[in-house]
C-alpha cells in the first residue's frame, strides 16, 4: 500500500511517498516558486536528484507536475497514481474542530476553510494542495492531519489568554499550539526507547527548527506547549520574535508610524535570529558568526538557549517533575552545542548530559549521564511517517 504525503504552502508543495509495508521513502519531492517566474521541481529517488523547470501559474499546475515526475518512465517510481491508496494533507490549524486526522470530505474542507482566519499564512495554502489533488485524483481517498490536533488535550487553563472570556468565546481566541505531529511522535518514540508506557511519562519536547515550539507532555498528552494562537509565540526562532510584551507592539508603531499588518509582518519575518543578530535566520550561519566573536550574534544564541531553559523548568513545574527532556528538528537534532548549553546547570532538576555522547548529530540516542535522574534524548522527528499512518489507519476504517 503506497501513500502520497501532501504538504501545500502558498507557492510551493512538497511531496513524499511511501511504501507503508516496510515505511519506505520511495520518492521526495520539491516544487518551489508555483505562481512565480522560475518555477521547478526537484525530486530525489533513491539518493538520486532529478529537475524539472516549468512555467506552473497555480497548485493544478504543480499537482500535474508531481503527478508527471512521479509516474516518469526514466526516473519516476510509479507506473500510473492508481498505485497510491491515499493522500494524507498536512494542514496547519484545524482549530477546535479537529482533535484528531480526518477523512477529507466537503464537511472537513467547509471546516478547514473556517478555520483561514486563524491561520491566514497557512490554511489557504494547504487548502489549495488539497483541492488540486482531488480535481487531479479525484477517486483517491485523502485525509488531513492537524498541526494542531495533538494539543487539543491542553486544558483550559493552558490554552486561555488573560484577556475578557467573550473574545474566546465569541472569536475563539486561544492557544492552539504546532508541530503537534512533531511532538506526538518524538514522545511516542521516547516511551519506547525508555522502555516504559507512555502513560505514566512527564515529557518536554522541544521541536527545535526554523519555528521552534515546546510541549509539556503528561502522560501521552499535550499539557502545555509554546506557540499559541498563531506560530509565533514562544522562544525566539529564525524570523519570529517569540514572546514579546504586547504593549511594545503600540510603542514601536507609534514611534515608526507603522500600521499592525507591518508590524507583525516585522515580528514574523524580520525578528528571531535574523533582527537580532543583522545576520541571518539560520542557526549555522549566526553560530558561525558567534565563533568569529559577533557579539549581537552571540547574544541571540544566548536568549535561544535561555528562553529553551526557561521552558523546561516550567513545564517540569507544571507536571511536577519530568521523566525525560526530548530535542528534535534542525536545531535540536543537530545542535549539540545548543544541548549542552540549555543542559548545563540542570542537576537541581536531575538532569546531567554526558558532554562526550551529546557530539552528535541527528541520530536516536540517549545523551544523559548514567546516574542522571531525567533522561536526555536525541529523537529525529519524522513528520511524515505520523501523516503517513494516520492516513493508513483512517482510510483503512472507511470503504475505500
Ligand atoms: P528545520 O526547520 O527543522 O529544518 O531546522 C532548520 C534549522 O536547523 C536551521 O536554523 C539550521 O541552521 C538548523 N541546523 C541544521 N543543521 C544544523 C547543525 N548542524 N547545527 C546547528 N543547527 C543546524
Amino acid at each position: 500500500m503506497k501513500i502520497l504525503i501532501v504538504n501545500a504552502g502558498s507557492s510551493s508543495l512538497k511531496y513524499q511517498l511511501v511504501d507503508m509495508l516496510n515505511e519506505a521513502t520511495l520518492a521526495q519531492g520539491l516544487i518551489e516558486r508555483i505562481g512565480i517566474e522560475g518555477s521547478k521541481l526537484t525530486q530525489k529517488v533513491n539518493g538520486e536528484k532529478n529537475v524539472v523547470k516549468s512555467p506552473l501559474t497555480n497548485h493544478i499546475e504543480a499537482v500535474e507536475m508531481m503527478v508527471s515526475a512521479l509516474t516518469n518512465n526514466v526516473y519516476g517510481v510509479l507506473k500510473s497514481m492508481d498505485e497510491i491508496s491515499a493522500v494524507g494533507h498536512r494542514v496547519v490549524q484545524g482549530g477546535e474542530h479537529f482533535t484528531a486526522s480526518a477523512v477529507i470530505n466537503e464537511e472537513v474542507l467547509a471546516a478547514i476553510d473556517a478555520n483561514c482566519a486563524l491561520a491566514p499564512l497557512h490554511n489557504p495554502a494547504n487548502l489549495m494542495g488539497i483541492r488540486a489533488c482531488r480535481e487531479i485524483m479525484p477517486k483517491t481517498p485523502m485525509v488531513a492531519v492537524f498541526d494542531t490536533a495533538f494539543h487539543q488535550t491542553m486544558p483550559a487553563k493552558s490554552f486561555l489568554y488573560g484577556v475578557p472570556m467573550d473574545y474566546y468565546k465569541r472569536l475563539r481566541v486561544r492557544r492552539y499550539g504546532f508541530h503537534g505531529t512533531s511532538h506526538s511522535y518524538v514522545s511516542k518514540r521516547a516511551a519506547v526507547m525508555l522502555g516504559r508506557p507512555i502513560e505514566e511519562l512527564r515529557l518536554v519536547t522541544c521541536h527545535l527548527g526554523n519555528g521552534s515550539s515546546m510541549a509539556a507532555v503528561q502522560f501521552g498528552k499535550s499539557v502545555d506547549t509554546s506557540m499559541g494562537m498563531t506560530p509565533l509565540e514562544g522562544v525566539i526562532m529564525g524570523t519570529r520574535s517569540g514572546n514579546v510584551d504586547p504593549a511594545v507592539l503600540q510603542f514601536i508603531m507609534n514611534s515608526e508610524n507603522l500600521d499592525i499588518n507591518q508590524m507583525l509582518d516585522i515580528l514574523n519575518k524580520e525578528s528571531g535570529f535574523l533582527g537580532l543578530s543583522g545576520i541571518s535566520s539560520d542557526m549555522r550561519d549566526v553560530e558561525e558568526a558567534a565563533e568569529k566573536g559577533d557579539k549581537a550574534a552571540q547574544i541571540a544564541i544566548e536568549m535561544l538557549y535561555q528562553g529553551i531553559k526557561k521552558y523546561i523548568g516550567a513545564y517540569a513545574a507544571v507536571m511536577g517533575g519530568v521523566d525525560a527532556i526530548i530535542f528534535t528538528a534542525g536545531i535540536g537534532e543537530n545542535g549539540w552545542e545548543l544541548r549542552e548549553a540549555v543542559m548545563e546547570n540542570m542537576e537541581f532538576l536531575g538532569a546531567s548530559i554526558d558532554k562526550e555522547k551529546n557530539k552528535v548529530r541527528s541520530q536516536e540516542i540517549d545523551v544523559s549521564m548514567p546516574d542522571s535522574k531525567v533522561r536526555i534524548l536525541v529523537i529525529p522527528t519524522n513528520e511524515e511517517i505520523v501523516i503517513a499512518r494516520d492516513t493508513l489507519a483512517l482510510v483503512g476504517n472507511t470503504d475505500h
